[in-house]
């Protein structure tokens, strides 16, 4: 007979199992690269990336790699997510803007580091299911969604001392370096579907300062301006 014991043991030790994966993906893909920053490796360990996913990929949620999530979207690689993050030297007190919410889990690794995280995301279904997630894993005081277009940022809220893009563009938009403080930083992929920098450009005396970080891949940015042409 399946008792509630059983029932109760099963999850705890699937439970365990995913904790486990988790501390060795911290150790061999962050703290073996260059992952550093304590709140970060802190978060990564932390939150349950597989519960951001489908079921059907909850075997590889620890894994080196990104995975699709709904409508052709992807969940990012967690050294990605976990370089970004590090590099926008979240302090606190800080306004942190994400653009490209997806599954959540960034926006949930944002909000276990930092009291209020702002995000917007373009396609409003899987904002619904990604806000759901964030409420049932407890962060959602923490956290304002906004369905809209977020190539236009989120002026209401503005400015901004982080703003973490996780969609690529050709270039910086506008509204979003209006949107940032002095001394902000934007953390951005730059490029088409071939070829993408990811970038960081921080505000000084209003001019933007750009590096250079790495090669990367994301899915495109939608520009709602250029597709309604
Ligand atoms: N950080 C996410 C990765 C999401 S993938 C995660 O951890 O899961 C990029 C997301 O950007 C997709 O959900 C896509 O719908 C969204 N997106 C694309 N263009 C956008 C825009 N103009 N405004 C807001 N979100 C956008």
């Amino acid at each position: 007979m399946y008792t509630i014991k059983k029932f109760l043991k099963n999850m705890v030790s699937t439970n365990s199992s995913f904790n486990e994966k988790r501390e060795r993906m911290v150790r061999a893909q962050l703290i073996a690269r260059d992952i550093v920053d304590k709140e970060v490796l802190r978060a990564m360990a932390k939150v349950p990336r597989h519960e951001f996913l489908p079921a059907d990929l909850w075997d590889r949620a620890y894994d080196d790699t990104p995975l699709p999530i709904e409508e052709m979207q992807t969940i990012s690689q967690p050294y990605i997510v976990a370089y970004m993050i590090q590099a926008l030297s979240i302090k606190k007190g800080d306004r942190i803007l994400e653009v490209g919410t997806g599954s959540g889990y960034q926006t949930a690794l944002l909000a276990e580091i930092h009291e209020k995280v702002y995000t917007v995301e373009v396609r409003a279904q899987l904002a619904h299911k990604a806000m759901a997630k964030i409420n049932e894993l407890g962060y959602g005081d923490r956290v304002k969604l906004h369905i809209a277009d977020g190539s236009v940022g989120y002026e209401e809220e503005a400015p901004f001392d982080g703003i973490i893009v996780t969609a690529a563009t050709f270039d910086i938009p506008e509204p979003l370096i209006k949107q940032l403080a002095e001394k902000g930083r934007i953390i951005i992929p730059i490029g088409g579907t071939d070829a993408q920098t990811l970038v960081r450009a921080t505000k000084v005396k209003g001019k933007l300062i750009k590096e250079e970080l790495f090669q990367c891949m994301f899915v495109p940015l939608v520009r709602q301006e250029f597709e309604n042409n």
